[in-house]
């Protein structure tokens, strides 16, 4: 089939497989009807809305979740990482229950916030003190502006691709985002990063890096990439900041206990929080030192959330009881395992289609070849991406639309496998589309 016939078919392969979805979920297009006469186009988390209109979701139950069209998908968007624990763990689910028989807004300081507070230095030892936020945009602003603070500097290094928040977004121009003095270099890219630090040396106050890119498509860091940023860091007195809010899951310690690389400061979000709002930034204790009040001159950092109970005491039960050392590298295992034989599927049906990641978190592309930066899937085919997202949601699988699948814990067996039979029908059905 030549590339024009090709495209026409994908598109009205996508037309009716929109047409079906939108027969099948007319609660959600009233629902979405309704939530835009207050908030614009129906949204206020720009990552969950897609065309024509999004599902409605009314509850969850382990790795499942239901549609107000009474849809039960289960769940491989996993809140983007935050949903880790599932939707109805009974430790977590406890120890909240716990906190609001004791009051929640107490307002002062609580033995849980300590407590996790030491379980977290002890999973990511590069991290010798910590301070909490409720999100993990705040704790990249935070970490950014400690940087910028303590080395009397300007610049911050960033990768094209990158997603640090709502303000540090580096995939096109991000007009929203925080006016930092961003210096952008190339994912994977370690000579033009070393190259791009010698021009800027005196001035650059942090580096700022995913040791895998998260919403930029699951593009793992290649080791000798990371190992120069902490070269041009040591070499011009910068701060190296992992971004782990997506990736500290990945093992036990996070991908720099992977790599043997530490930074100097690291930043954490999503699932920590048992799935509560969650945000930190810490490191080298020499730095964060500075936000100690006993010292004249100490940098405030407030934020009536910083501490709430509820995160806390779900944080802490789920860090020390529910995503334990030994559970982390399990999931990672069966994450890589199932990476694996997904591509593998691709490779029987010669798709042009690949899975790309690390773990529990991966990314469907729409073309063949190796991605080793955001640039290098630029030519993957949006609409096939669009189309996989309609069929798979058909046959009750839940993800994003972008491709991101990730693996919570409560998805098993089963789970997997519904999973795999739904990209293989997949990779049947639309094969002369996928060649
Ligand atoms: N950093 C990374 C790597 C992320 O993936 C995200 C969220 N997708 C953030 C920071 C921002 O976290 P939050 O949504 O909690 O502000």
């Amino acid at each position: 089939m030549n590339t024009t016939v090709k495209n026409t078919a994908i598109d009205s392969a996508l037309e009716e497989a929109i047409e079906r979805y939108t027969r099948k979920n007319p609660e959600s297009l009233r629902q979405h009807e309704r939530a835009a006469r207050h908030l614009p186009g129906g949204n206020t988390r720009t990552v969950l809305f897609y065309e024509p209109f999004p599902i409605t979701l009314t509850s969850g139950e382990g790795a499942y979740v239901t549609s107000l069209d009474g849809g039960r998908y289960v769940d491989f968007l996993g809140e983007y990482t935050a949903g880790l624990f599932g939707h109805s763990d009974p430790i977590i689910r406890q120890a909240i229950d716990h906190a609001l028989d004791r009051g929640i807004v107490l307002g002062g300081h609580t033995e849980t916030e300590s407590k996790l507070a030491e379980a977290l230095c002890q999973r990511y030892p590069s991290i010798e003190r910590l301070r909490f936020t409720n999100s993990g945009t705040e704790a990249n602003v935070m970490a950014i502006s400690t940087a910028r603070a303590v080395t009397g500097r300007e610049k911050i290094m960033v990768f094209e691709g990158a997603y640090h928040g709502g303000v540090l977004t580096f995939a096109g121009e991000g007009p929203l985002n925080a006016p930092f003095d961003f210096v952008r270099a190339t994912y994977n890219d370690a000579d033009r990063a070393l190259a791009l630090a010698a021009e800027h040396g005196n001035d650059l106050a942090a580096i700022i890096v995913e040791p895998m890119l998260g919403a930029g498509g699951c593009i793992p860091a290649e080791r000798p990439f990371l190992a120069a940023l902490r070269e041009a860091a040591d070499r011009h007195g910068a701060i190296l900041i992992f971004d782990e809010v997506m990736t500290s899951r990945l093992s036990p310690g996070g991908l720099q206990a992977l790599h043997e690389i530490a930074p100097d400061m690291t930043t954490l979000g999503k699932y920590i929080g048992g799935g509560l709002s969650f945000g930190a930034f810490g490191g080298r204790e020499d730095i964060m030192r500075r936000f100690d009040p006993h010292l004249p001159g100490a940098f405030a950092h407030a934020g009536t959330f910083n501490n709430n109970i509820l995160t806390m005491s779900a944080g802490l039960a789920a860090m020390t009881q529910v995503f334990t050392p030994d559970a982390a590298t399990a999931l990672t295992e069966r994450g890589e395992a199932l990476r694996h034989r997904l591509n593998a599927l691709a490779q029987k049906a010669g798709a042009a289609m690949h899975f790309t990641g690390y773990g529990s978190l991966m990314t469907a592309h729409m073309q063949r070849g190796r991605i080793r930066a955001p640039q290098d899937a630029a030519g993957s085919n949006k609409q096939l991406r669009d189309l996989f997202f309609f069929d798979l949601l058909e046959h009750g699988v839940w993800f994003s639309r972008r491709g991101m699948i990730n693996v919570s814990l409560p998805a098993g067996t089963a789970e997997l496998a519904q999973l795999e039979a739904a990209v293989e029908e997949f990779m049947d059905s639309r094969a002369t589309l996928l060649g």
